[in-house]
C-alpha cells in the first residue's frame, strides 16, 4: 500500500527533520506499528509539497474566493497538476488507486471506509487549509471527499494521519495478532460494534477489583460474559 500525502506543510509529517517515509523520524509515522510497517515496507508514505507544482515565482497555493468571503481557498491548477503525476505515475503499475479530499462537508468516515480503502493499492490524499479547497477539486479530480468528524480542524494534515493509521493496522502483517482486528471495536465479529471491557494486573487497586469471572479460567464463560458486555456498551 502506499500513501501519497499532499499538503502545503509537509514538515508535519516530519518531526525534527527525519524523513516520515522511512520511518526514522519522530513524528506520528515514526512510532509503534506504522514505524513498523514502514520498516518491514508493508506500507509507503510519500509526502509532496504543494508549492512544488505551482509555476509562478512566489509558488502561490491560494487565491480569494469568488463571490467575496472571508479568508483563502486552495487553487485548482496546483492540485490538479500534482494529481496528474501521481497518478499517471502508479497507474503505470496498477489501477487499484483512490484520490481522497479531506473536507469537513465530505462524508463521515467510519471503519467500514477503512476496510474498503485498506483494499486499494494506493491512496492519494489531498490535505486542505484556510477556508477550503477550490470546488472543482471535488468535482473533477477527488474521487471522494471525507470528513473524519463534525467539527472543523485548520488543515486535512490530521485526517490524513488518521486515515493512515487506521488503514494501515488492517492490512495484512502489519498486527503482531491479526485476531486482534476481529474482536476489537467494529470488527466483524462484535454484536455491538464495540469492544468489551479489558483489565490487567493487579487484580486489586484500592479496592477496585477485577471481575470474578475474567479470573476463574472457564472459557466459556468468560466468552459469555464478554459478548454480554459488548452488547451493553
Ligand atoms: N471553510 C471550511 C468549512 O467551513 O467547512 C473549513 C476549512 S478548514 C479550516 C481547512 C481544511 O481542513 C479543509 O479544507 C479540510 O481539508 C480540513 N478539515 C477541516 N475539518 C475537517 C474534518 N472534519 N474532516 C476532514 N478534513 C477537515
Amino acid at each position: 500500500m502506499r500513501f501519497d500525502i499532499v499538503t502545503i506543510f509537509p514538515k508535519i509529517f516530519s518531526a525534527q527533520g527525519g524523513s516520515a517515509s522511512r520511518g526514522d523520524s519522530c513524528g506520528y509515522f515514526g512510532a509503534s506499528i506504522i514505524r513498523r510497517a514502514l520498516k518491514r515496507k508493508i506500507i509507503e508514505i510519500k509526502i509532496h509539497d504543494l508549492r512544488d507544482w505551482t509555476i509562478d515565482k512566489h509558488r502561490t497555493v491560494d487565491d480569494t474566493p469568488y463571490g467575496g468571503g472571508a479568508g483563502m481557498v486552495l487553487k485548482l491548477e496546483p492540485i490538479w497538476r500534482c494529481i496528474q503525476v501521481l497518478s499517471s505515475k502508479f497507474k503505470v503499475q496498477s489501477s487499484k488507486s483512490r484520490i481522497i479530499l479531506f473536507s469537513a462537508k465530505g462524508k463521515k468516515y467510519t471503519q467500514k471506509d477503512a476496510r474498503r480503502l485498506a483494499k486499494y493499492d494506493n491512496l492519494i490524499f489531498i490535505c486542505g487549509r484556510y477556508e477550503g479547497v477550490d470546488e472543482r477539486v471535488v468535482k473533477y479530480v477527488a474521487d471522494e471527499e471525507i470528513s473524519i468528524g463534525d467539527y472543523v480542524l485548520t488543515g486535512g494534515e490530521i485526517p490524513a494521519m488518521i486515515l493512515v493509521d487506521s488503514i494501515t493496522r488492517l492490512l495484512p502483517g502489519v498486527l503482531g495478532n491479526p485476531k486482534s482486528l476481529e474482536e476489537e471495536s467494529f470488527g466483524k465479529i462484535k454484536n455491538s460494534g464495540l469492544e468489551y471491557p479489558q483489565y490487567t494486573k493487579p487484580e486489586k487497586f484500592n479496592g477496585w477489583n477485577v471481575p470474578k469471572v475474567l479470573l476463574g479460567g472457564n472459557h466459556q464463560k468468560i466468552k459469555k460474559w464478554k459478548e454480554r458486555k459488548a452488547r451493553s456498551l
